[in-house]
């Protein structure tokens, strides 16, 4: 028969193609591009025989028998294997982590492939698949096993994904249904129109496919460096995890990199970029080196003796800095180290605990190194669970507000409440609002919280302080974190919640630290203005606490200061700070701003306090922060006879 081989002509130029890209472009070494890999060279071998195979049968009287019986048997040798791989290319990518489930797949799809290939060593005997008569190729009794075996794959791959269909991308299922769609046509066809070789389309499609959407090297380096990116970096050590191998990681941050970047330019930031990538990889070879994003570069290291030789001479190519052009720059770094297995077992906890160890690092000096050891993980466990709890409580509503009282020495009686949150965990137990703030603030939960705050203390003056005139209560004072001050829209927040329970914006002060003030001097002053002029007031927090100066009284509108409990305490410790805070009152109380002194415990701290000029108490001396119903009880029996209550200690 004369065969029509020009579809197998154009298939073997495509894949030639993908072959060269495949081998001059790097291959970051994982299973899935092994098996591509293999997959190419089959879907070749078997183009190349199936294309040499019809040839030779066209000019049998010119090729020995031998030869067209040797090409017949790799071609089919070559297509047994390329229906494998291709399962076994979409089994790596169902990522399958249940090891026997991974056994029991493997088994199944391998051993049709072995019979197969039996089947196969043993046709030039029994004649399954073909056999050669008078220099002619004739199809076998078994020859549609050939067919059914192929089916078995279609339907095999097709399960996998199915079953895996949480886990592939929408890209694997398209490429798999594209591929079955051709590869089914092409055999239908060819089942038709015997003399069309088609085999190879279908391979094609497969393979170019497969390396534009799922195995593009680029994808795996980084565009400004050359080198891996995160995700390849992920996945060489998803590989280590897999194969339990031990490894170091240490990453490097440069600092102020936004910086470097605006002063000198994108394309000098990137040249000096390029030039560290350069010096590591030089250090730790090819697939060991990887640049995260921006400021971050990664590299792994066999063991913990090797990682420390790395550590030292990273730290000191940096003290010596780097050329970008005309300019020489010395760039501050840190850098953090973590161990495989010590560490962490997967790849979500490496790379939570690495945001923690740089954000520790961050706070340390220049060419800091934070090695992580136990208490580093147990710190990094603890924040996790704190996190989660915090979830937890905005989703089951279990925040409680507690309420402090705030005394004024003038009137001698309650006149205010703080509000401060309270978070009791079921497996943490209490957990102090100075150790949940910030990480709410971090992640963003802030937002959720205050407005669970702001909510309570609404329905809590709407029910028991609006009805109760009595109670003395003018005004209630909620904290607001520096993250919800950047919020364009923090009056659009609150002044909604008031209308709602009409409460009238002159009982909400709201609590400000002077470092949140400073950190947004713009947005606060907006804030102050638009809530201000609704009525609600504002008290100066924490004064004292940070790099205090009055000037900021001037600059923000505080109807009140709060002063810092550690700066009372150190009042009475110390006479340089009794000298300082009775400077500081004496300026506040000049500008005619109410001062409130927090962390009183004791009558004599009060007493001292009221000595200098203090409007009014906030401390245990006058009530710890309570829970709203037991606030109440105490407000009534304390206004009621004040004289034993805050004298006796309560
Ligand atoms: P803060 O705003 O300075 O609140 C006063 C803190 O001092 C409270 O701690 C209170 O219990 C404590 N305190 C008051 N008087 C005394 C005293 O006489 N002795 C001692 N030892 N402590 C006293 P708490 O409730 O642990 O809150 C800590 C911080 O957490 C607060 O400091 C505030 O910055 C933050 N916070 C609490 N609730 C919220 C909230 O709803 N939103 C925001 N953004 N922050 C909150
Ligand atoms: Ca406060
Ligand atoms: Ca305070």
């Amino acid at each position: 028969m004369q065969y029509n081989y020009d579809f197998e002509i154009a298939s073997l130029i495509i894949m030639m193609i993908i072959l060269l890209h495949f081998l001059f472009i790097r291959q970051f070494p994982s299973e899935k591009t092994r098996i591509f890999g293999m997959l190419l060279f089959a879907c070749i071998f078997q183009c190349g025989f199936n294309i040499a195979s019809s040839v030779g049968l066209a000019n049998a009287t010119l090729v020995p028998q031998g030869v067209n019986e040797w090409l017949a048997f790799a071609f089919f040798a070559f297509e047994g294997l390329t229906s494998y791989l291709i399962f076994r290319y979409f089994m790596v990518a169902g990522q399958i982590e249940d090891r026997k489930q991974k056994r029991v797949i493997w088994l199944v799809g391998t051993i049709p492939f072995l019979i197969f290939e039996a089947f196969l060593v043993a046709t030039p005997f029994t004649g399954f698949f073909y056999y050669f008569e008078d220099g002619t190729y004739h199809q076998g009794f078994g020859s549609n096993f050939g067919y059914m075996y192929i089916s078995f794959y279609f339907i095999m791959n097709i399960v996998l994904v199915l079953s895996r269909r949480r886990i592939v991308g929408t890209r694997t299922k398209m490429i798999l249904l594209l591929y079955t769609l051709f590869a089914v046509s092409g055999i239908t066809i060819q089942f038709y129109y015997r003399n069309i070789l088609l085999t190879s389309i279908g391979n094609a499609t497969i393979l170019i496919m497969t390396y534009l959407a799922m195995q593009n090297p680029h994808e795996l380096l980084d565009p400004v460096t050359g080198i891996g990116n995160e995700q390849a970096l992920t996945l060489q050590l998803k590989n280590r995890i897999v194969s339990g191998k031990e490894v170091a990681i240490i990453t490097i941050e440069v600092r102020k990199f936004h910086y470097i970047s605006t002063t000198l330019g994108i394309e000098n930031s990137n040249v000096i970029m390029a030039e560290i990538g350069r010096y590591l990889y030089g250090l730790c070879g090819k697939f060991h080196v990887f640049h995260n994003s921006g400021a971050f570069f990664s590299v792994l290291v066999d063991d913990a003796e090797q990682s420390r030789g790395v550590q030292e001479a990273i730290l000191s190519r940096f003290r010596e800095g780097w050329a970008a052009k005309e300019n020489h720059i010395v760039l501050n770094m840190d850098m953090v180290v973590q161990h495989y297995p010590k560490d962490f077992e997967s790849i979500p906890e490496y790379l939570g605990m690495r945001n923690f160890l740089l954000e520790e690092a961050g706070r340390m000096g220049n060419l800091a190194v934070v090695e992580s050891d136990e208490s580093f993980i147990e710190k990094y466990h603890r924040r996790t669970k704190v996190e989660m709890a915090v979830s937890r409580a905005i989703q089951e509503k279990t925040f409680q507000v507690y309420y402090q009282p705030i005394y004024s020495l003038k009137e001698k009686r309650i006149v205010s409440l703080e509000a401060l949150l309270r978070l009791s965990d079921e497996e943490l137990g209490f957990i102090p609002p100075d150790e949940f703030i910030p990480l709410a603030e971090r992640d963003g939960n802030i937002g959720h919280i205050e407005a669970i705050v702001l909510e309570e203390c609404c329905k809590f003056l709407s029910r028991h302080v609006l009805s109760n005139v009595s109670l003395g209560i003018r005004t209630i004072h909620i904290n607001v974190s520096a993250a919800q001050c950047l919020r364009q829209n923090l009056t659009e927040i609150i002044a909604p919640v008031l209308q709602q329970y009409h409460i009238p914006p002159s009982m909400i002060t709201l609590e400000i630290t002077e470092r949140t003030a400073i950190s947004t001097p713009e947005q606060m002053q907006i804030h102050m203005r638009e809530l201000g002029e609704m009525g609600v007031t504002f008290a100066m927090d924490d004064y004292g606490s940070g790099n205090s100066n009055c000037s900021y009284l001037i600059r923000f509108p505080f109807q009140e200061v709060k002063i810092d409990k550690e700066i009372v305490w150190a009042y009475f410790e110390n006479q340089t700070a009794q000298a300082v805070l009775e400077q500081e009152i004496q300026t506040i109380r000049r500008l005619g701003i109410p001062i409130v002194a927090e962390g009183v415990e004791k009558g004599e701290q009060s007493e001292q306090m009221e000595r200098l000029g203090v409007d009014l108490i906030q401390g245990y001396y006058y009530g710890k922060p309570m829970p709203e119903k037991e606030c109440l009880r105490y407000i009534r029996n304390f206004n009621a006879m004040p004289e034993e209550y805050g004298r006796n200690g309560f």
